[in-house]
């Protein structure tokens, strides 16, 4: 039941002032989507019963539109907002329309400062729709499908990282196709002739969307910059690379980017990507590999809403890799199972898709299909529908891949068992 605002501000005009006109007692609730990954459209809008119907916007061949993000004014500390989000019924991609679960969090996300986001309470569900009440605790808030993370997060971290470790290189990666930055850092163990240490690369947002992968990946790059004991070991075993966002230009319009049009990031790793940061990627993957130092690579997503678990994708055909890799998925899973909270699965593998044509340009089996026959790539699936899918609650499953690597670098991956 919604009630409507007028009655309690009838209340309030006339016990503070007496003779206030009633209209004039609230703000005109004003939404707005203007600013970086914003992305939302208005289905309904009552500012009187303080209720709101939004659905994701749909940008065509732009991919999955699941991801919303609004900013909402004219509220009154106290009162409740009722915000219903339902799917966009229209195609995103030919004649797809996206299942309504991917834009419907048991929880949303909610903040008065643009910065700090906590969970709603659990909405309620009914058929295609969920409706969450929200106490306002402020005349502006933000509402997004979870914690929103841009470029200039991005651009945030990579400077706190070379600050802590003046050592660190933060770099270029590439421009992508619209002109923006894609930028990464690299900082640990300097290789040499003599010395190959660990190579280890690390990604986020190949799926726009996915704005846990980004978090999970500033936990594990706090991390590793960082004094703690673990940290420095590890930086002393690995030359790392980390890239927060690949995808920029589809999650700074607010667009999904999964499923893209003419395919998106993650099936772009084949002899000639379309994106020119996947191919800048490749390169300084192909250079690692050329130096003999590249040892895992590690690309970080968001599941399915029924995924409630981290969980990993492996390798399809594991049974047929060399035996040194097997060797080495099988300690990986064991350290990470150790080490993430709550991730118990045995790998997964994209039996989903149908070609090997396809599945060869997924990021983890390109390279795996380029590197040395000891090298560990996966795909790290941190699942958001759950009360961990915050700000904290994905850097620390980052912080915990941290310590994994650091225990499967010391089991020298690269030493075959008969050395
Ligand atoms: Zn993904």
């Amino acid at each position: 039941m919604i009630k409507a605002r007028t009655a309690r501000c009838v209340c309030y005009a006339f016990l503070i002032i007496g003779v206030l006109a009633v209209d004039s007692s609230f703000a005109e609730l004003k939404v707005s989507t203007d600013f970086s990954a914003g992305s939302a459209v208005i289905v309904k809008q009552d500012t009187e019963k303080l209720f709101l119907h939004i659905q994701p916007a749909v940008q065509k061949d732009r991919g999955f539109p699941c991801w919303w993000y609004f900013k909402v004014s004219g509220l009154t500390t106290g009162e409740m907002l009722t915000l219903k989000v339902s799917a966009n019924p229209q195609s995103f991609r030919g004649n797809r329309v996206l299942s309504a679960s991917w834009s419907m969090p048991d929880r949303a996300a909610i903040s008065t400062d643009n910065r700090n986001w906590r969970q709603t309470s659990s909405g309620l569900r009914e058929k295609n729709t969920i409706t969450y009440q929200i106490k306002v605790s402020a005349e502006t808030i933000w509402l997004a499908w979870g914690p929103p993370y841009l470029p200039a997060d991005a651009d945030a971290v990579l400077r706190l990282a070379k600050e802590k470790l003046p050592t660190a290189e933060v770099f270029e990666l590439a421009q992508t196709r619209q002109g923006r930055s894609v930028k990464g850092v690299r900082f640990g163990a300097k290789p040499s002739e003599q010395h190959k240490p660990y190579g280890v690369w690390i990604q986020a947002r190949q799926h726009a969307w996915e704005a846990g992968g980004s978090w999970v990946g500033q936990g594990f790059l706090q991390w590793a910059v960082s004094d703690e004991p673990s940290a420095v070991e590890f930086r002393k075993l690995a030359n790392i690379y980390y890239i927060p966002i690949m995808d920029v230009d589809s999650v700074a319009v607010g667009a999904g980017g999964k499923d893209a049009v003419p395919r998106d990031h993650n099936r772009d790793w084949d002899e000639h990507p379309h994106y020119p940061e996947v191919a800048a990627a490749q390169k300084r993957i192909r250079q690692m590999e050329r130096e003999q130092r590249f040892d895992v690579f590690i690309d970080l997503h968001n599941p399915g809403p029924n995924d409630r678990r981290p969980y990993f994708y492996g390798p399809h055909g594991m049974d047929k890799l060399p035996v040194i890799q097997q060797r080495n998925y099988t300690r990986w899973i064991a350290y990470a199972h150790n080490h993430i909270e709550q991730s118990n699965e045995k790998y997964r593998f994209a039996t989903y898709v149908t070609t090997d044509e396809e599945r060869n340009r997924m990021s983890a089996n390109w390279v795996r299909n380029h590197t040395s026959s000891h090298v560990m790539s996966v795909t790290l699936e941190t699942s958001w529908n759950r009360p961990e899918g915050t700000q904290k609650g994905y850097q620390t499953v980052g912080r915990q891949l941290g310590l994994s690597l650091l225990r499967y670098l010391e089991s020298q991956p690269r030493l075959a068992d008969d050395n």
